[in-house]
């Protein structure tokens, strides 16, 4: 079996999808690994780490890809990679399946079995293999570090004999993954956390890591089965609204993490509640790729509404490439030795399985997943 690894071509991408050391573990399950010339330089690893790891370098990424029978990437691809695949090929990385149908159609038409890590179900077994919480967790810690960086303030309390300075108040907006990290990244800073979700099951996650938790009555809300937030109706979203404007307005630093999967991330903070704080404030909006928790947030930029400063970052666990590049080839390695076959050297994707069920989008030549052909077909949630 020949697995390619690309090297990632996005703007402000530094991550690589495979580390050496994984290159290393696959090439003693009996595979044959290729790498792409220079996928390593954003993470500081040279072609000829790859080479000592095992791996072939290949320059030219056609070739590459039409020799492949599985691809590793991390963005999603151009369909002009995808028609360069040999029929049956599997290919693995972020694919958006909710947004993306033309992609997706795509790789349905050239048999590519396509794999989203999106879309890995969030249960025990595959939790070694979960790129949304291993990513979203970096990510709730770059946004802390960003949000230090701007304010002109310190995080600690601090009593010295020049005066006394209280800490610095953090609003947490969405405690999954990214959020609870943010908090107890703030926390070990200094600062004084509040949190605020949707999902109360939070509450006491909130709580454990010496956040306070921030009560709102909206009504019913719940989770899905998976754990995700549902969406509010856009009389919760007010009342939402009008619940956090004081604590927005009495906080140095906001930070909003909320998102509704395959669903445009709900506006939780309007320009008037910008207004309402304090000039010097600093908001940073995690959402801003999936349209934005923040009126008037932009991607990659910093923008200054009435004093307050707005900070959109597209692609956060890249600020931390290194360790974003590790935590993801992990997972990459271990979603691979879970289903490789030692005797038949294959990776056997049975569609039996919860997991593959749940990730696998298309095989045989059409689109497989029965979450995302419900999505298309505009029954879904
Ligand atoms: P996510 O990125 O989809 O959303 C981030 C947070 O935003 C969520 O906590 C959500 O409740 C919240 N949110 C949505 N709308 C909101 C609104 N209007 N106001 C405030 N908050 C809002 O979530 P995630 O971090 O990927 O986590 C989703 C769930 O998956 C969580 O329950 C998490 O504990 C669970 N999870 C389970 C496993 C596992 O069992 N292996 C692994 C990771 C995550």
């Amino acid at each position: 079996m020949n697995i390619a690894i690309l090297k990632e071509t996005e703007k402000n991408e530094c991550r690589v999808s495979v580390i050496p050391d994984h290159v290393s573990k696959m090439t003693q399950l009996g595979v044959s690994v290729y790498a792409e010339s220079g996928l390593g330089s954003g993470v500081d690893i040279s072609d000829k780490q790859y080479e000592e790891a095992g791996a072939k370098i290949v320059s030219d990424r056609v070739s590459l890809l039409k020799e492949a029978d599985m691809v590793i990437g991390i963005n999603k691809p151009v369909i002009d990679d995808i028609k360069s695949l040999k029929k049956g090929c599997i290919y693995i990385s972020y694919l958006d399946p909710y947004n993306e149908k033309s992609l997706i159609e795509a790789c349905a038409k050239q048999g590519v079995r396509a794999l989203s890590v999106e879309m890995v179900p969030r249960s025990t077994r595959a939790q070694k293999m979960d790129v949304l919480s291993s990513q979203a967790s970096l990510a709730g810690y770059v946004m802390v570090i960003i949000a230090a960086n701007k304010l002109k303030k310190i995080y600690p309390m601090m009593v010295t004999p020049s005066g006394t300075i209280s800490p610095a108040r953090v609003f947490i907006i969405g405690a999954g993954v990214a959020g609870l990290q943010a908090i107890a990244t703030a926390k070990r800073l200094g600062a004084r956390v509040d949190a605020f979700d949707t999902r109360a099951v939070v509450e006491e996650e909130v709580k454990s890591l010496g956040g306070k938790f921030l009560k709102i009555d909206i009504g019913e809300t719940g989770q899905t089965k998976d754990g995700y937030a549902k969406a509010l109706t856009p009389e919760q979203l007010e009342k939402q609204r009008a619940g956090l404007a004081k604590v927005c307005a009495n906080s140095d630093i906001v930070i909003t993490t909320a998102q509704i999967p395959g669903k445009k991330a709900p506006r939780i903070i309007t320009k008037e509640m910008l207004a309402n704080m304090q000039p010097g404030s600093v908001v940073v909006d995690m959402a801003v790729a999936s349209g934005g928790n923040v009126e008037g947030s932009e991607v990659d930029k910093e923008v200054d509404i009435d004093g307050v400063c707005v900070i959109g970052v597209g692609n956060l666990p890249s600020r931390v490439a290194v360790h974003a590049s590790q935590m993801y080839s992990a997972n990459m390695y271990n979603f691979f030795s879970e289903f490789w076959d030692k005797e038949k050297k294959e990776l056997v994707l049975d569609q039996e399985d919860e997991i593959v069920a749940g990730c696998l989008i298309t095989d045989n030549g059409a689109i497989s997943n029965d979450t995302i052909k419900t999505h298309y077909s505009g029954k879904g949630e």
